[in-house]
């Protein structure tokens, strides 16, 4: 086949996605929360968004490009969206064309009735997964691994939804939290590593799920707890019930949502994500020190990393950076042409306050290197007289195959260069980042080198927890190789 549907999905980055999902059951208006929930999740992405709901009667989708705010105002598709349980979804993915037909919630009507599925992670097995059911007949209507689970749960032999749905997991690899509503039933899973968060809040009675807890703070639910990983809870008039489908194993949740990707004001396992941040602000400061005048945070990514620097190494943290927060987030502009701009969009340097200074700057991460080059750039035309890197994760060294878009091994700095390499690229004086160890020490955790450990941070080691079978099974060509069935 011609299209880029069945031939490989590595060729572009069109199957990895960054996601939030937000589910509400038993509320009146139910799509209005949604709306709320999935505007608090807008970081976790921001191209397109969808509701599904259901009235008793029937169910009602909406699925639209850009941000939420912008796409369901009321007056407008909110008020098609009826019924007192919903889920919805964000999503954000580097796509080309086909863009309509992988916004989420996918809808189908199987045997035991309607299923609406929404989907944060990607699965590792999808495309022979879906070579699979291609040939025995299913038809695809998206490009998006999200619809493998649909697919399966519409041909498993088991009887009950839940059990179809159970059935489907089974067959899957990789990371997934989904919410999924039926007639009768809110169902919140997450996969048995728990790689991405899932947690349920209470709402004057109705049952709330949510990728964060930031999206429960925004309508005012209460926090009950984290789904615990390999968990599914479903949610029914008659209340609550929680099940564990899969064997036992341990969790691998993603470092990277305390590192970048989570909003800084919500929990995760017990943790705040800003003070996990600032942690590693402080651990960095003490590993990588250096003589300046002032820390100052690339904005927003790297404030709580550099207040945690300024507090322990006593340099004055200063805001030497202004944001603009009318554009989107640099990293996911479409060509590099526009990245390239869309850092000289994003910020501008406080001249004011950074001539003749030694700025010791501070950001999360360094991917393709766009980023700190052109803001170590800004800040010396600016007037610095030094400025010294200073990186809250370890060096990006590896392609995120669960959920979290990253660019080709080949495309990321640190895969390909040495640290001084990648300091001369970025032209700053001196570049450190946080030890792979000291960022598990922001965590209260140890890394016993070579060892398991509580998290996925792979996109740090390499040391992916699922196999990858979709990856390993492209040949050198670039085509994959068929799969014995
Ligand atoms: P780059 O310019 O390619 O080096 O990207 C680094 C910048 O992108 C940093 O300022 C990060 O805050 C941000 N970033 C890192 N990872 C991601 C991601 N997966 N999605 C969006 N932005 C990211």
């Amino acid at each position: 086949m011609s299209s880029d549907i069945s031939t490989n999905p590595f060729a572009d980055d069109r199957l990895r996605e960054e996601c939030g999902i937000f589910g509400i059951w038993g509320k009146p208006e139910a799509a209005a929360f949604v709306v709320l929930g999935l505007h608090a999740l807008q970081h976790r992405g921001q191209e397109a968004s969808g509701i599904v709901s259901f009235d008793g009667e029937r169910f009602y989708m909406e699925r639209r490009e850009g941000l939420v705010g912008d796409q369901f105002s009321v007056g407008g598709p909110i008020d098609r969206i009826k019924g007192a349980n919903a889920i919805g979804h964000v999503r954000y993915s580097t796509t080309g064309g086909s863009l309509n037909r992988n916004i989420q919630p996918f809808f189908a009507d199987v045997a035991d009735g309607g299923i609406a599925v929404a989907h944060n992670g990607n699965l590792t097995n999808a495309h022979a997964l879906r070579k699979r059911l291609v040939r025995s007949g299913s038809i695809f209507y998206s490009t998006s691994d999200t619809e493998c689970i649909v697919h399966l749960i519409a041909t498993s032999s088991a009887g009950r939804i839940v059990d179809r749905l159970i059935d489907a997991l089974k067959q899957v690899e990789g990371a997934y939290s989904l919410v999924c509503l039926t007639r009768k039933k809110l169902i919140g899973v997450r996969d048995p590593l728990g790689v991405r968060p899932l947690v349920i809040g209470r709402l004057e009675g109705a049952y709330v799920l949510a990728s964060e807890t930031c999206a429960l703070d925004i309508i005012g639910a209460e926090f009950v707890r984290d789904v615990k990983p390999g968990e599914m809870v479903v949610i029914s008039d008659s209340g609550i019930e929680s099940y564990q489908p899969f064997p036992p194993q341990r969790p691998r949740f993603c470092i990277f949502e305390y590192v970048y990707f989570a909003r800084p004001d919500s929990m995760i396992d017990g943790l705040g994500v800003y003070a996990v941040r600032k942690s590693i602000g402080s651990e960095l400061a003490l590993e990588a020190p250096v003589d300046a005048d002032m820390v100052v945070p690339v904005p927003d990514s790297g404030v709580p990393a550099g207040i945690g620097y300024a507090e322990t190494s006593k340099i004055p943290f200063e805001l030497g950076i202004i944001r603009n927060h009318y554009v989107g987030r640099t990293f996911i502009e479409p060509s590099d042409h526009i990245r390239h701009l869309g850092v000289k969009l994003k910020h501008n340097a406080n001249r004011a306050r950074l001539k003749g200074k030694r700025v010791v700057l501070v950001d999360d991460s360094i991917v393709r290197g766009t980023t700190s080059k052109k803001i170590v750039k800004m800040v010396r035309d600016a007037g610095a007289t030094e400025v010294h890197m200073r990186i809250a994760g370890p060096p990006t060294t590896d392609s995120c195959f669960y959920g979290v878009d990253t660019p080709e091994k080949s495309n990321l700095l640190a895969a390909n260069y040495t640290i001084a390499e990648m300091c001369r690229f970025i032209g700053a004086d001196s570049l450190s980042f946080i030890s792979i160890n000291g960022l598990y020490r922001a965590l209260h955790q140890t890394r016993r080198d070579g060892k398991t450990t509580r998290y996925c941070d792979a996109c740090f080691t390499g040391e992916y927890p699922t196999p990858l079978s979709d990856r390993d099974n492209v040949a050198d060509n670039g085509q994959l190789t068929l799969l014995a069935m």
